[in-house]
């Protein structure tokens, strides 16, 4: 029989009216098991459970937080190879990858039960002799959370540490494609020792659940990941409604890989592939966009195309694969349709493209480079979120670093180079949050802020000690003496 997985709403485990099944993307037979789809009705009574939570958890005590936060993390750890079973299970990234952003959950629940200790305020004078000055930071109150699929673990973790960490009470609705990581985290943060009602898991659609949070009077900030349509219509609700409630945005991305004439070619081609097509595409970070100079190109191609062939893409949880399946049946359409208009633009399909059969039935896709192509096209400006790349060809530094630039994104931007004068220039000019260098475009570390700029991020950053920015309030207290 099929386990039934349910809400988490003041501390007690809830059934919604209807359930929805998680399928396994790599054998669509496989199913990982049913979650419970939560209605307004648990919405609301979820954020009145945080309300009731609020008053006593703001005021408990940092040692208090740090150990909840620290047990959690322990048991991740502990359980990292099952939870990351699961996580590949229900998402199609490989099992190693998987195991890995089970880990980096582990690691961001460790890193913010120390921040839970470590919140300071600021004492000084004021202008006015006899007065003293108190800046101090309180939690902001009940924060909604919003989470995409491709990160079923590492994201609903980044939001909710810092959140309890720093004294605010949660609500949060997983993706409904992928709830069962989140399901699983929120299980493990409730028997660390939360008291009930400080976090809340409500899941099922966005149009419902979604948006009956974002409406809420009672919720004070919403912290979201998804792509740019939703986010846009999240800080619109968010503004709209009274009181505005603070709003955090992480959205998509079309992120350059810069690669030089003088760069190293194995460096060059492991951060492309790496990059582009691991984690089937599906992330934030990808690098989408290779641009590359016009003294390099013809080798670099001839060098991506030959490690592509050398790729296995299969079942997620088999041994040896390199790349899972896509996440399901709409976005592998969404893939196929750009590699459609890439073609119908004029770009040379230099390897890939084509749907795969294997043992299961599952959305498997051939990872797909095409060449030929200019910054103009769809296929450079639309974010994807696949296993599709394209490279352009330019002539110079200066053109590169143009090109990289002219987007509507700014999340993550990369150059491949020997030359530290380009290299610096560019870690200045890159119009991104995040730049790296000689590093793929994905890959980064827990304990600095993650974020981009333009249309990529909107509000203030996620991860590190900069999440206090959005998940506390600053207070400033004036006392005559
Ligand atoms: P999505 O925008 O479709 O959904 C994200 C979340 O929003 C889901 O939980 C969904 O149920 C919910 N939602 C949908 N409609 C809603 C509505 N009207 N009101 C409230 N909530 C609603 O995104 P997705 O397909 O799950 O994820 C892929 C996108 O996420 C890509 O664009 C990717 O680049 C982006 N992403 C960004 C980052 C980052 O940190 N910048 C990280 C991971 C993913």
């Amino acid at each position: 029989m099929t386990e039934m997985f349910k809400n988490l709403i003041a501390g007690e485990w809830a059934g919604g009216t209807n359930a929805s099944r998680n399928i396994n993307p790599s054998d669509t037979n496989d199913v990982v098991g049913e979650y419970a789809q939560g209605t307004v009705d648990q919405l609301n009574d979820a954020v009145a459970a945080a309300k009731a939570a609020f008053p006593a958890w703001s005021r408990s005590g940092p040692q208090e937080r740090y150990e909840i936060l620290k047990k959690a993390s322990d048991e991740v750890f502990a359980r990292k190879e099952e939870l990351g079973r699961l996580l590949s299970r229900e998402e199609g990234k490989t099992l190693a990858e998987g195991i890995g952003e089970a880990g980096r959950a582990g690691q961001v629940l460790a890193f913010f039960a120390g921040e839970a200790l470590r919140l300071t305020g600021e004492m000084l004078p004021s202008v006015r002799p006899g007065v003293g000055v108190e800046i101090t930071r309180e939690p902001m109150g009940i924060i909604g959370m919003i989470t995409p699929w491709n990160f079923p673990i590492a994201i609903p973790a980044w939001k909710i540490a810092p959140a309890l960490a720093y004294g605010n009470c949660v609500v949060i609705k997983p993706a409904d494609l992928v709830p069962g990581s989140a399901w699983a985290l929120v299980d493990i943060l409730h028997r660390a020792g939360l008291p009930k009602g400080v976090l809340n898991l409500v899941m099922g659609r966005g149009s419902v659940v979604g948006q009956a949070l974002l409406q809420h009077k009672d919720v004070h900030a919403i912290s979201f990941t998804g792509s740019v349509a939703t986010g846009r219509k999240v800080a619109e609700a968010c503004i709209a409604s009274s009181p505005m409630k603070k709003v955090q945005l992480e959205m998509g991305g079309k992120n350059p890989l810069v690669v030089l004439d003088d760069a190293d070619l194995k460096i060059a081609v492991e951060c492309a592939v790496q990059g582009a097509f691991f984690s089937t595409g599906q992330r934030c970070t990808a690098s989408s966009r290779l641009i590359v100079q016009a003294g390099i190109h013809d080798k670099f191609v001839e060098a991506c195309v030959e490690r592509m062939k050398g790729l296995t893409i299969d079942d997620a949880l088999k041994a040896g694969t390199h790349i899972g399946p896509v996440v399901d049946q709409s976005q592998l359409d969404q893939d196929l349709k750009y590699i459609q208009i890439a073609k119908d633009e004029g770009g040379k399909l230099v390897w890939g493209g084509e749907l795969l059969n294997r043992e299961t039935p599952g959305f498997y896709l051939q990872p797909a480079l095409f060449t030929e192509t200019t910054n103009a096209m769809r296929i450079s400006r639309e974010e994807v979120f696949g296993p599709v790349a394209n490279i352009i060809r330019v002539k110079d530094y200066e053109e590169a670093l143009s090109v990289a630039n002219d987007t509507e994104f700014g999340l993550s931007s990369g150059i491949c180079t020997t030359s530290l004068k380009h290299a610096t220039h560019f870690k200045r000019n890159a119009e991104a949050g995040m730049v790296m260098v000689n590093l793929a475009t994905a890959g980064v570390d827990y304990h600095v802020p993650f974020g981009g700029r333009k249309g990529s991020s909107y509000g203030p950053r996620e991860q590190g000690a900069y999440a206090k920015e959005f998940y506390t309030t600053v207070k400033t207290a004036y006392t005559l003496a």
